[in-house]
């Protein structure tokens, strides 16, 4: 955790499993105050959240034994602004393809998403992405087992998209709202261009300008 200083945003880490502190690094990188989010109370304490690459069964399933699924689910329904890298995007997606027949998702941004989406061959590979808003040389995407967007909703951006093995694209980037996700690990390549975008929309919300 680190020290709080007043008006200014709190962006919790969820830290229930996968790269917690690679997220921290980066948010500590912009000036931010973080704090790690395992509990329900933790929730009380934060204006944003990350939810982190990992694997996303057990994330799942350890959102459900923290008590965190439900007042996580109730806090990002009233708009509270959020960034998911990798498994992170697959529980806040809307509809899962290739899931667990038991795994939800929080239903926070509008996409259908495919876990594991890339063949063997390309489970990890990494590339380098245009995202549109996003300001400077392209994103070095690091991806690992990493899901593609499938089908979006009419209020979800689509910002960066990345060429398919069975042919065609899909997107990797997209947002909507306060809620922006990736399929790959900026956190990794310790690119902070998202973590701002995270971090805009949590000054605007604790300013009361959005
Ligand atoms: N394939 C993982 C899952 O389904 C995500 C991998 C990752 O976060 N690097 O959760």
């Amino acid at each position: 955790m680190s020290p709080t200083r007043p008006g200014e945003p709190v962006v919790g880490v969820l830290a229930l499993q996968g790269d917690v502190t690679e997220h921290e690094l980066v948010l500590a990188g912009l000036g931010a105050t973080t704090r790690r989010v395992r509990r329900p109370a933790d929730l009380d304490a934060v204006d944003a959240i990350v939810l982190p690459g990992g694997e996303s069964t057990t994330l799942g399933m350890l959102l459900d034994s923290s008590g965190l699924r439900e007042p996580l689910h109730e806090r990002l329904s009233a708009g509270m602004p959020a960034l998911g890298t990798c498994a992170g995007m697959i529980l806040l997606a809307r509809e899962l393809l290739d899931g667990r027949p038991d795994q939800v998702p929080l239903g926070a941004i509008d996409i259908v998403v495919r876990r594991n989406a890339f063949g063997r061959q390309r489970e990890s590979f990494e590339a380098d992405l245009a995202v549109r808003g996003i300001e400077g040389p392209p994103m070095h995407g690091v991806f690992i087992r990493a899901p593609v967007v499938e089908a979006v909703g009419p209020g979800v951006e689509v910002l960066a998209e990345v060429s398919y093995p069975g042919g065609g694209t899909r997107a990797v980037v997209c947002r909507q709202r306060r809620v922006t996700v990736c399929s790959f690990h900026p956190e990794l390549s310790g690119d902070a261009r998202l973590h701002g975008l995270l971090l805009a929309d949590a000054a605007r919300v604790s300013a009361g300008s959005d």
